[in-house]
């Protein structure tokens, strides 16, 4: 079993994460939220350390990415899991399981099959790389030595230690912008806005490539108040940071919701041209 790095010991055999920003408090035997890091003998372990799910070979705008090794193919990799439920979740068949399921693989055997694919970096998504941050780590050192880059498609719920710790070997981020409302965060995704907004303005700071998504789901966080919220905070820290629009498709726990209009994919775009540079809608063709 591998020992995670970022946690702390507390009284009894008790543990602390400090991945991503819930914090979990552990006790022996049980697992933190994400469902992937548990406390055995009262040390935090990663179930899924060299455990993959899904591998592909995609085009980097799939990710989105746009404006970072445009025109290239990304090695993308994910494992089981989530620390967030959201109700909306495209891809719930894997970050909603209990089980620990995927296959084994070592991160030099990652590295070598995207070289050998003629990839030029390596994606962690799927579901939320933070929760397994430690195989991310020592995957994207060995791929930096090869000259590969490192891209994280992230919620932005990690923690600033998280991010210190991937250090300088993160090169891009996708970060999921879902609302600029509290209310939105707790209610459909069990977890909070605010962490999210230091993520994005810490990634900037720290010099990562960052490109944002929203998801827009109709009547949840498509009005244009809030449109102009989060153009509004995204512009506030740079207008070049390239916002993705892209539309939902009714899913999981919202099969009851409409898919998102093109007049509304269209109107949000209208708003995030006035404040930002680049503005892509995504997912309708
Ligand atoms: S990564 Fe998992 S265990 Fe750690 S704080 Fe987040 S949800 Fe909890
Ligand atoms: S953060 Fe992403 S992967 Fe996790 S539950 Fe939400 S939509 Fe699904």
């Amino acid at each position: 079993m591998h020992e995670c790095i970022l946690y702390k010991s507390l009284k009894g055999k008790s543990v602390q994460c400090f991945a991503c920003n819930h914090r979990c408090i552990i006790k022996e035997n049980y697992s933190g939220i994400c469902g992937v890091r548990k406390n055995i003998e009262g040390k935090l372990c990663l179930l899924v350390y060299g455990v993959i799910i899904s591998e592909n070979i995609d085009p980097i705008e799939k990710k989105p990415l746009f404006n970072f090794l445009p025109h290239t193919n990304t090695y993308s990799i994910g494992t089981i899991g989530c620390n967030f439920k959201c109700d909306f979740c495209q891809n719930y068949g894997i970050s909603q399981v209990k089980e620990i399921i995927g296959k084994k693989i070592s991160a030099q055997e990652i590295v070598k099959r995207a070289l050998k694919s003629g990839c030029k970096s390596i994606s962690y998504t799927y579901n939320e790389p933070t929760i397994f941050a430690e195989f991310v780590k020592e995957i994207a050192v060995l791929a930096k030595e090869k000259g590969l880059k490192n891209i994280l498609v992230t919620n932005g719920y990690m923690t600033k230690e998280c991010m210190d710790f991937l250090g300088d070997y993160i090169d891009a981020m996708n970060i999921d912008l879902k609302s600029l409302n509290e209310d939105f965060y707790r209610k459909l995704c069990k977890s909070k806005l605010s962490p999210v907004l230091e993520t994005i303005k810490y990634a900037y700071k720290k010099g990562i490539h960052i490109e944002i998504t929203t998801l827009l789901i109709p009547g949840e966080n498509d009005s244009e108040k809030e449109l102009k919220e989060i153009v509004k905070f995204i512009s506030g820290i740079s207008r070049e940071i390239p916002w993705h629009i892209s539309r939902f498709f009714p899913m999981y726990k919202m099969k009851n919701k409409d898919v998102t209009s093109i007049g509304s994919l269209r109107k949000a775009e209208e708003i995030g041209k006035k404040y930002l540079k680049y503005v892509y809608v995504g997912n309708v063709w």
